[in-house]
Formats: C-alpha cells, structure tokens, sequence
C-alpha cells in the first residue's frame, strides 16, 4: 500500500486533488482515502493505490454491459457443462429466470444425456475454432436451431468455457427455402434464366439448358441476346427497359433461337429482382417451349377457318337458334342466332333481317308444332330427321334438327326438290328399265336355250364335218386308184398305132381324165385344209427351172387360145431356194388356168418381182393380167371362198369347182403371203401373189436356164425296177411306164414275191404299193431292210400309195421307206422320183 500523508490545511483543495467516491484520483490513478487525525490540527490521509482494482472493476462493468447487451445468447459454462453466468438474450430465449438457468446445464438446454458427445463436439469445436448446430429447447418445451461458438478461458485456475449461442432457425429456415427454390428452379420444366440489368446471364437451369441446348458452363455470363434470334432483335431492348423500368413482363410470346440454329416459339414472363437493400439488380425470366401449343392454335385457327369456310360454302343450309321458353319451360319461341350462305340463298331470307330476330317476329303464322318440335330438340338434345315441303318456298327439304347446345337448336337443310325430281324420273327410268330387263331375260332364257340346240348342232356339224374329212380322203383314194388306171391306159394307148380317130378320142379322154384330176385334187387338197392337216413340204429347189415350166405352160394354154402373152421376171432374183415348189406351181397353175379360161382375147401378162431379200430369205411377189370378163363388184368379197362361181348358172360357160382361189389363199398364206386381186367388169382382172422363200445358201447361186433334157434317164437304161403291186393295171401302167423310161421292169404281186425277187435278181429300185394281201408294203420294206443288215446295201424303196393325205408320207418314211409317190402318177412323177435314187 502506498500511503501518503498530506497537510490537510494547506492543499486540501489543491486543484490536483480530487475526491472520487471514497476514492481520489491523482494524475489518473485511483486511490482508496483513510482519514486519521493526526494531532490538533492535522489530519493523517493514507491513500492506498487501487487504480487496478477500479479499473477491473470497470472493465468488469463494461463487459456485463456488453454482455446483457449482446444480441446473441452468451452463458458460461463450467468444464462440466453447468451454466455458471447467462446473459440477458439466454433468460430471454430460454424463458427460465436467471436462478433457474444457473441451476441448470448446457445438457438440459440441449434435451441430451449424451454429454460425453456434447464435450467432444465442444473441444472440438474449440480447436477448429469453427461453429456447430445444434437444437437447443426452452423453458415451454419449444425448441429453436443454434449456432454454437465456444471459447475456452480459465477462471482461477479453473478451466471454463463461453458458449455464445445465436438462434439461426430463421435463418434456417430462409437457407432451406432457399434450398427448395433453388431445386424448383433448377427442376422446373420451364427455362429459369436469371439476368443482370444489362442483359447478361447469371443462372440457367436444367430447363434452359434442354429448351436452348446449351449448357449452364456456356451460358452463363453471357448476352440473352445468344438466345434471340435475328429478327427478334427488337425484344432485347424492349426486355431490357421494361426491367429497368422495373416493369413485368407476363406471357409474352415471342420465338427464341437455339444452340443448333432452331427456332422454338416461347411464352416468358420476366420479373424485377431486388438486392438485400431494395435496390433493383436484375430481372428473373420464366420461359416455356410453347411450340406445340402454337402449332395446335395455328392449326386450331386453321380448322376453325376450314370449319367457317365450310359452314358458309356448304350447300346445305344451316341456322342456329336459340329456344325461348316460358316460366314453365315450355317452348314458346326462338330466336335465330346464325345462318350461312345457303340458308340464305334457299330460303331467300337475308341474315341481316332475321338475326336477333325471333320465328314469331318474322312469321307469326307459323304452327306452334314447330316450336314444340324445335323446342324438344333444344332442350333435350335429342335430335330430330324429317323430310319437309315449305309451301312458301314451294320446295322440299330434308330437315336434320339438333342441339350443340342445351338451349339451342341447329337445322341443317337439303333442298331436295332436283332430288326428287331426278328420283321420280329414276324411278320411271327404272320402271322402264324393269320391263326391258324381263324382257331380256325372257329373250335370254330362249337364246341359252338356243344356244344349247346351236351347241348341239355344231357338235353334230363337227362330227360330220370330221366324217365328211375322212368321206372326202377315202373318196380320192379310192377314185384314185381306177383313175390311175385310166390315166395310165390313155398314156399307153396313146403310144400305140392310132388313126385319126381314135387319136382325137385319146385326146377327149386325156383332157377329161386331167380334169376330173384336177377336181380330185382339189377336193383332197381343201378337205386336207379344213381337216387341219395340210403341211408344206419344204425342200431346196430352182426357181428359174420352176418359171420356166410355168411360162411352157402358160404359152401353150395361150396359144391354144389365140392369146398374147408377156412375161417379165426380176432379173435379181436369186434361184436357188427352199420351198414347196409344188404348191407355189400349184397357185401358179390356178391362176394361169382361170386367166386363160376368163379370157376369150387379148393378152396374158406374168410378171416376178424381188420385194425384198435378206441373208435368209427372199420375198417375191407374182402376178397374171389378163384382159378377160374381169370381175363384178358385188362377187369381190366373195372371190376366195370355197365353191364360189361368178357364174353359177345350170348352163354355165366356165368348168370348175370353185375351189382354185380358196386352196390357193390358204397356201400363199402358209407361204407367209398373202393374195388379191384387181379387176374391173369386162376389162380384165390382175391377180397378184406374194411368198416368202428361204435362200439355199449350200447351193452355189446357179442361174443355168437350160431345161434338163430327158437325155440323161436314158443313159440309166440298164438299171432294173421292180414294182410291188396287187392291182393288175396299175402294174401294167407302171410297167408300161417305167420301160417307156427305158428301165428294165421287174414285177411282184405282193411282198412276198417281192422279197423272192429281191432274193434271185439285182434290182436298183422298188416301187412298192402299201396295201397288199400276204405281206403289205410296211412289213415287206421291213423285211427287205433286216435282210440288207447282212449284206450291208440299201435299195431305194419308193412307196406308191393312193392315200395322199399328210402323214403317209411320215408313215412310209418311218417304215423305212425312201420316198413316196402319190397315185395316180404321171410318167413325169414317176421320172423325177427315179432320177433321184439312181
Ligand atoms: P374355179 O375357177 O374352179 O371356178 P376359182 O376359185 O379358181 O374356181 O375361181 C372362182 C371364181 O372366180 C371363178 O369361177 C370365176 O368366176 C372367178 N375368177 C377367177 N379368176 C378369174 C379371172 N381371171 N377373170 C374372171 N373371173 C375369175
């Protein structure tokens, strides 16, 4: 203790002494005061320096002012947790009074037994220095999230700590709101894009990240402008002012462009957002992808367009009403309320008289059954169909009624009066039709009835078409084998001493025989065709050496007749070629037969004309003028068809079967070509053929002229022929022949005697006959080819058959036979057919 004695007299009121409570201070230190007398006159003053005893004291003051003062809740808790001093804030927020908060510890604040953890969580707390939540509870139960700062300090010695505790559960509270805004935003289906007062991006969620493409890291800091297209520039300043303005913008819709270039139709909404001070610091934008509904309003305004369009072009006549009832609902009235164009045109009226109108207004007349039956309609919604005649209209209407509405009634209307018009004439039609169609069935029935007959009929024709084919092929052969006969006996007899006589009979017969031929011949030929069984026989031949014959023979016709006669042939014709020669000389002879035997004076003309030639083949054409009776018109189309004559008179000039020209037609078009004729009534006629011939390129082009002479047969005059036949003429003619050729004959009756000859004599060629007794010609060429196998030679065997029809031929071939010679056969048959074996 410093003590100091002052005389009291002299400076007790020294301007350096003060008194300050019970203490003085000098020079700004404290001191405690104790008075004593000293003596009389004086007083003893002891001052004891406590300047640091005040000043604790006061610094103590100054904290437990700041203490209760503290907006936080500061309490002091020993090391075992018990609550040594609490400010104001902890009485406050507890609701305990100060005693009882003293008596109490930091686990009864906490609701906890587990103080072992709370220690754990307060040292270490201490040393991170760090702050800790946790829950703390009042006095009432209720409890409020804390946020725990701790600070360890020792009080004499004794280790203690100050927990200064806020209540942080608003602030909590604001965090997880804030937590749950940030997730909404972030998950919200829209774009959520946060923006600056100058437009640049600050947030951008997952929305405007599917919505424009581009990411949250590529967005944000960047101009808004990156997701507004071109010709939308305007929206960026608008945007901008009206957040300046601190003005929202809601709904707007607008089109924005994303990352790849696309443009998406958007609706945004864009609000202010204020800073913590009020202040405005930018704006938040709300903006949903609205293509599809854009696309459902276009397409919605569209279909509405369509809807009016056909509402008002639709033919049928439409009105809407709207039912008027009474106090008790009954129908009364109605008004109309819309009509379209053809209501109007159907029905005269003009909308802008009647909407707003009601039906009693503008006809007062009308029957209230109309209004009930409307009426219905509105108010049930059942609808209703009728067919109706308007008497002042004077026109009938299919009446459809219904309700779009409860309250209101449509009427679709179709004038049907054409309808009913076309319907009534239809009807009659149809009636008409009725009686046609029984008619037809009537006549149909008789007609399938007839068909059958006719169906039988041609089965029956066919049949004996067939017969009369097989009648026609017997016939010949069997008028034939007599002929050959008689052909050949004329021949004989004919070589033979004759008078005068005798020689002009021979030459009546030979013509009659070569007539009577030649209609054989014919009537084979065109029941062959009928039959379907004529074939060419196609063969290399000249056609010079043909022509020629031709020519021989039409000269000596003309010159029998008196007649003219031209020839011109192609001079580029090339001869050598494939073909049936004997029916291209058949057409031939009919033609030069009927010109000379129309013609009574004048001139025959033949010409031969090259149409065309190719590797292959060669197309010629052919034709006879002559300057006869000609041909009538009215016979023209019938020219070519079978049995037809332009003079069929009993006592007819012209021989003949009319069957030339129809054989004829039928093998120029076997020869691929085809034939006409030219002719005017007694001024001659031109009949023109054309064929088509293959070119026998193995044949060196030989345009020798010279006519083979009968020189040559007679140098075969030691060759020996035998001919097989049972029929005792036919061998005498060919025998008469065959020496007339100047071969040596040989004779067998059948096939026997004829392998017997065969077996003794040399023989160079057989003619054989086909049907004989013992052994026929097939077995007999059969037997005679077996015995050749040994001896390894071949005889010509030459079959010699009446039947002619296609096919024999074949037959004979296939029996093993060379050739074929058709009875009856001419000295010159008989010749080539030689010729060519030997
Ligand atoms: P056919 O001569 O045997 O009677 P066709 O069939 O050859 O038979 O001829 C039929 C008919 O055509 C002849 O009867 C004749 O009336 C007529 N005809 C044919 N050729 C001539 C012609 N050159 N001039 C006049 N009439 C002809």
């Amino acid at each position: 203790m410093h003590s100091l004695i002052i005389n009291y007299k002299k400076n007790l009121y020294s301007e350096e002494f003060k008194c300050f409570d019970e203490s003085i201070v000098i020079n700004n230190r404290y001191y405690s005061v104790n008075l004593s007398s000293y003596g009389q006159c004086g007083i003893i003053c002891i001052l004891s320096d406590n300047t640091h005893y005040v000043e604790n004291d006061k610094k103590l003051r100054e904290y437990k002012y700041l203490m209760n003062n503290a907006n936080d809740i500061i309490l002091l808790l020993s090391e075992s947790g018990e609550i040594l001093a609490a400010n104001k804030k902890a009485i406050e927020t507890y609701g305990y009074t100060r005693q009882e908060l003293l008596s109490k510890s930091v686990f009864d604040l906490r609701c906890t037994n587990k103080k072992e953890f709370v220690k754990r969580q307060l040292n270490k707390a201490i040393k991170d220095e760090t702050e800790f939540y946790t829950e703390h509870y009042r006095k009432d139960g209720t409890s409020f999230q804390a946020e725990v700062r701790t600070i360890d300090i020792e009080i004499d010695d004794d280790k203690a700590f100050f927990s200064i505790i806020r209540n942080v559960s608003n602030r909590i509270k604001r965090e997880e709101e804030l937590r749950f805004l940030a997730s909404i935003v972030e998950n919200s289906e829209d774009a959520i894009i946060g923006q600056t007062l100058k437009g640049y991006i600050t947030s951008w969620n997952s929305g405007a990240k599917r919505l424009y493409g581009y990411t949250k890291e590529e967005a944000l800091g960047k101009h808004i402008s990156l997701i507004i297209p071109q010709e939308k520039a305007e929206d960026l300043s608008e945007i901008i002012d009206c957040i300046n303005s601190e003005i929202k913008i809601e709904n707007y819709e607008t089109v924005r462009i994303t990352k790849d270039d696309k443009l998406v139709d958007v609706s945004i909404t864009i609000s202010p957002i204020y800073g913590l001070n009020g202040k405005l610091v930018g704006a938040s934008s709300i903006e949903r992808d609205i293509t599809e509904k854009v696309k459902l309003t276009n397409n919605l305004r569209a279909s509405q367009e369509t809807y009016k369009l056909l509402y008002s072009s639709m033919s049928q006549g439409m009105a809407l009403h709207e039912i008027i009832i009474d106090n008790d609902g009954q129908p009364i009235d109605y008004r109309f309320l819309d009509i379209n164009d053809s209501y109007e045109k159907i029905t005269g009226l003009k909308r802008k008289d009647i909407i707003g109108k009601t039906v009693l207004e503008l006809l007062p007349e009308i029957e209230k059954y109309w209004i009930n039956q409307f009426g219905n309609v509105a108010l049930t919604g059942m609808p209703k169909h009728f067919e109706n005649y308007t008497k002042v209209f004077h026109r009938y209407f299919d009446v459809y009624a219904f309700s779009p509405k409860i309250g209101q009634f449509a009427v679709l209307a179709t004038d049907t009066t054409e309808t009913r018009k076309k319907e009534r004439e239809l009807k009659e039609k149809y009636e008409e039709l009725s009686a046609v169609y029984e008619e037809l069935t009537a006549t149909e029935e008789e007609l399938r009835n007839n068909y059958s007959e006719l169906e039988e009929a041609k089965e029956a024709a066919d049949k004996a078409n067939l017969a009369k084919s097989q009648f026609l092929a017997n016939m010949s052969h069997e008028i034939r084998t007599p002929m050959n006969g008689i052909t050949g006996v004329i021949y004989l007899l004919g070589l033979t001493e004759l008078d005068d006589t005798q020689k002009e009979y021979i030459g009546i017969l030979e013509h009659s025989s070569g007539v009577l031929l030649d209609v054989i011949n014919s009537i084979l030929d065109i029941s062959k065709i009928e039959a379907g069984k004529f074939e060419l026989s196609v063969k290399p031949f000249n056609l010079r050496r043909t022509l020629e014959r031709t020519i021989k023979q039409l000269s000596i016709a003309c010159k029998t007749k008196n007649l003219e006669i031209s020839c011109y042939i192609d001079r580029f014709i090339q001869h050598d070629v494939i073909g049936d020669e004997l029916r291209l000389t058949q057409v031939l002879v009919n033609l030069i037969n009927n010109a000379v035997k129309f013609t009574e004076k004048g001139r025959i003309t033949f010409k031969v004309k090259k149409l065309s030639q190719t590797n292959e083949n060669i197309y010629l054409q052919f034709s006879l003028e002559d300057t006869g009776i000609g041909i009538k018109d009215e016979f023209r189309n019938d020219i070519f068809k079978k049995f037809v004559q332009q003079d069929m008179s009993y006592t007819k000039k012209y021989y003949g079967t009319g069957l030339g020209l129809a054989i004829s037609k039928e093998l120029v078009k076997m020869m691929n070509g085809k034939i006409w004729f030219e002719s005017k009534c007694d001024n001659g006629s031109i009949f023109y053929f054309t064929v088509e011939l293959l070119l026998d390129v193995n044949e060196p082009i030989n345009s020798s002229n010279e006519e083979l002479g009968d020189l040559e047969f007679y140098l075969n005059n030691n060759k020996r022929i035998l001919v097989v036949e049972d029929n005792e003429i036919n061998m005498k003619i060919a025998g008469g022949m065959i020496k007339e050729l100047g071969y040596e004959f040989l004779s067998a009756h059948n096939g026997k005697e004829a392998l017997q000859v065969l077996q003794n004599e040399v023989v160079d060629i057989v003619f054989m006959d086909i049907q004989m007794p013992e052994l026929n010609g097939y077995e007999a060429t059969q037997m005679i080819r077996k015995m050749e196998i040994n001896e390894k030679g071949h005889i010509p065997i030459v079959a010699m058959t009446a039947y002619a029809m296609v096919g024999d031929r074949e037959l004979c071939l296939d029996g093993g036979m060379d050739d074929y010679i058709a009875k009856p056969f001419s000295i010159d048959d008989l010749k080539n057919v030689i010729k060519k074996y030997l």
